[in-house]
């Protein structure tokens, strides 16, 4: 089996995991009503967390002109 399921915390949506997707990995919830910011948390068992929303910011990758 190369996908394994898990439920998005937040909506409970069926998301994919590849097989190559890592602990500490980034996603975005599948269902587009939800589109929440996800972490894989572990593996066994497989779990994802919600990412606070300031967290997906990279300072790096805002223009200067931003703000
Ligand atoms: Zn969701």
């Amino acid at each position: 089996m190369a996908i394994d399921v898990v439920s998005c915390p937040v909506c409970r949506q069926k998301l994919a995991i590849q097989i190559y997707m890592r602990v500490g990995s980034r996603m975005v919830c599948a269902n587009k009503e939800c589109g929440t910011s996800l972490r894989l948390v572990s593996r066994r068992p497989l779990q994802v967390e919600r990412v606070a929303e300031a967290e997906t910011f990279n300072p790096d990758d805002r223009p200067e002109s931003y703000g």
